[in-house]
């Protein structure tokens, strides 16, 4: 490549590296696929191998990717955490050997492979046996204090029986874990995480610990830092050693004796990958002699004495039948691929998700055409485009919908983001996918009405509305006798749908399906404003000084509420006797903490969020910084700047123990 195109090139490269990194470090949230991102950082490595002064320091090739949130209190690493560098294939690999034989002299290298687990990697200090601090690689220099949520992940030891130690790992999400996540979010009505590595990585970045403690995160450690000062001679020797202090260490690790029996354990794992239960992007090959670690030397980005084999992305070529749009809750269209069936990752594959109109169109694929699929982080199926070449001539160009499927109303696009919606209120599959969103299990948990059901009692003109689940009685006699109905599963149903009534006003509110009200919003509004009432009057700058609620989701509110025939069905449900009031989990008479202000800090037996439950049912406020006015400080183990403040400011402190008694004492 000429000199002023490479350079323009690698301009354009560094933005965009730049970009990605940022979307991917800081907002969990990346725009493009890994294999995407690295493609990109090989023509750039490519372009700066040809012209070495294209070069600079801040440079995505130079520097560890990753940045620091403000979010967080900042830890200097006492030893840089690095990335490292990648091999993509056997050449790569054998380049690498060849390299640390002539910087070692040696005719023949041991390693240790080693599973990449797909997670963020972190560091944890142990000062006199006690985990003191838990940190992110950030930009390697400088990493995010995230001890209190480290603290939460139930496989990392608090004590060890070692007084120092700094060891690093990776922390991680298993898959099962993260698909429960997925489900309990599609549930509230937030967006899904992409992959495992994203919810593992926005789960401990996280500012709210609470949140922390209920998703099951996990960590498997395998860096013993400054091992060799220690006396320990090898990697193999090195991980042993973290097993026998109880750290979990990954037992996929192999040793392997020179570089062909590396290639053997790649291609071992290449297929046992999908049967891991958590998931890995690759392997890591480690020199495991420790002594050799110095002569072989670092760059500023990458140890020289590892490397990363990246597996190719699994992307597998089928047959497009079709392509049919589906309409949600809210009307929002997605479009959907039908194909041949296909394996992918180990399971068998025939949709995948075409995200909207747009992504269709500016990738031009058209029905009939051979596409590429792949599972985005190996988990969600995904077409990314077509196989170019492959087209027959006459395939013609795809259209977007125009009308909703259902209803056939015209769509529209609303301020002017790419989906489109079907703004028909009564579409019937608005209708029923709303029925199957105020019966799940987290808005009014009425069990036993399945989607299946809601679809047979709508075509049959029985249940068109919320008021009408509770009318269902009076079509007992026509409904027992459909197919799979019986007496018996029709009085569960009508129990069930009965028992809603009482349910506290979180439920209704979230089951209601008010734009952008998930299930922590209608938390958030039941308990500040008691009735449904009190909010039917509510003013947008009423809502909007709440902390938690922005503006769109106070104008949202304000909206359904002053929308009729929203007024009309709530006045309904009301008839009905649905309780429209929030419910305390633990409503008490007596007010004996009122204007009594509390803080939580360190580990306690139950998750914050119940202590801060309690206090409030007792008329207590909870905040989350001590200062003078703080009454008490529910402390738990391993506390640490909140303690120390409220020593400074003479604020009483309690144990768990002591709190209880204060509960349980006669007024
Ligand atoms: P890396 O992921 O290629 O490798 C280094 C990391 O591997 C270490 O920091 C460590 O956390 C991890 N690791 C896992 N298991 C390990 C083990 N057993 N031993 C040692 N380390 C282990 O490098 P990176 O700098 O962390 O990240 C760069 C990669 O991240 C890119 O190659 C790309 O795949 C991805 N990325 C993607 C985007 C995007 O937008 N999609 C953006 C930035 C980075």
């Amino acid at each position: 490549m000429a000199f002023e195109k490479a350079k323009n090139h690698s301009l354009v490269l560094k933005e965009k590296l730049k970009k990605w990194n940022y979307e991917y470090y800081v907002n969990d949230n990346p725009s493009v696929s890994d294999q995407e991102y690295d493609q990109a950082m090989q023509e750039l490595i490519a372009i700066e191998q040809q012209y070495s002064e294209l070069i600079t320091i801040d440079s995505p090739t130079q520097r560890v990717s990753g940045e620091v949130s403000e979010k967080f209190n900042k830890y200097v690493h006492t030893s840089p955490m690095l990335s490292l560098g990648n091999a993509f294939n056997y050449d790569d690999l054998i380049h690498f050997d060849e390299q640390i034989k002539e910087l070692t002299g040696l005719s023949e290298v041991e390693y240790t492979c080693e599973l990449k687990i797909d997670g963020l990697s972190i560091s944890l200090v142990y000062e006199q046996h006690l985990l003191v601090m838990g940190v992110t690689r950030g930009d390697g220099i400088i990493g995010e204090d995230v001890t209190v949520n480290i603290k939460k992940i139930k496989s990392i030891p608090l004590r060890i029986d070692q007084p120092n130690l700094t060891v690093r790992g990776e922390v991680y999400l298993s898959i099962e874990e993260f698909n429960n996540i997925n489900e309990e979010r599609v549930k509230n009505g937030e967006p899904k995480f992409s992959n495992p590595r994203n919810a593992a990585s926005g789960t401990l970045r996280q500012l709210d610990s609470a949140i922390v403690a209920k998703r099951n995160l996990n960590a498997f450690l395998y860096y013993y830092v400054n091992a060799a000062q220690d006396g320990i001679q090898s990697q193999k020797t090195a991980l042993q050693r973290l097993e026998q202090l109880k750290f979990k260490t990954n037992p996929e690790y192999r040793y392997c004796p020179n570089i062909a029996a590396v290639w053997v354990y790649i291609q071992e794992y290449g297929s046992k990958r999908h049967q891991l239960g958590y998931e890995i992007d690759g392997i890591v090959i480690k020199v495991n002699n420790l002594n050799l670690y110095n002569r072989i030397g670092y760059t500023a980005k990458n140890p020289k004495w590892a490397i990363a084999y990246k597996f190719p992305s699994e992307v597998v070529v089928t047959n497009l039948l079709n392509i049919f749009p589906s309409v949600g809750r809210t009307g929002r269209i997605t479009y959907n691929a039908i194909f041949e069936p296909v394996l992918i990752a180990g399971t068998v594959v025939r949709a995948a998700t075409l995200h909207n109109a747009d992504f269709i169109t500016e990738r031009d694929i058209r029905i009939g055409d051979t596409v590429q699929v792949k599972k985005a982080g190996d988990i969600i199926p995904e077409v990314i485009n077509y196989v170019a070449g492959q087209r027959q001539i006459k395939t013609p160009k795809w259209q977007e919908a125009t009308n909703c499927p259902e209803c056939q109303l015209l769509l529209e696009r609303v301020d002017g983001k790419v989906d489109q919606y079907c703004i028909n209120s009564i579409c019937p599959k608005k209708i029923t996918r709303g029925l199957e969103h105020y019966c799940s299990r987290n808005a009014m948990n009425i069990e036993g009405v399945s989607e299946k059901i809601i679809e047979r009692l709508f075509k049959l003109g029985y249940l068109k509305s919320f008021s009408d689940l509770y009318q269902l009685e009076q079509y007992r006699s026509k409904i027992i006798e459909l197919e799979n109905f019986g007496d018996k599963s029709f009085e569960n149903m009508i129990n069930s749908i009965n028992n809603s009534k009482n349910n506290s006003l979180e439920r209704l509110l979230f089951g209601l399906g008010i734009r952008h009200v998930g299930k922590k919003t209608a938390k958030l509004l039941a308990r500040q404003f008691k009735t449904i009432d009190n909010l039917t009057t509510i003013k947008i700058e009423q809502l909007a000084v709440i902390n938690d609620i922005g503006s769109i989701v106070a104008a949202s509110v304000v909206n359904y509420f002053a929308t009729p025939a929203k007024q009309q069905e709530l006045a309904l449900l009301r008839k009905i006797g649905i309780k429209m009031e929030y419910i305390a989990s633990n409503q008490h008479l007596i007010k004996k903490f009122e204007n009594y202000r509390f803080v939580i800090t360190g580990v306690l037996s139950k998750p914050r969020e119940y202590f801060k439950e309690l206090f409030e049912s007792y008329g207590g406020q909870v905040s989350e910084s001590v200062s003078a006015k703080t009454t008490y400080l529910l402390a738990g183990s391993d506390a640490g700047n909140k303690l120390v403040k409220a020593q400074k400011l003479n604020v009483k402190i309690i144990s768990e123990e002591e709190f209880k008694q204060l509960l349980n004492k006669e007024e």
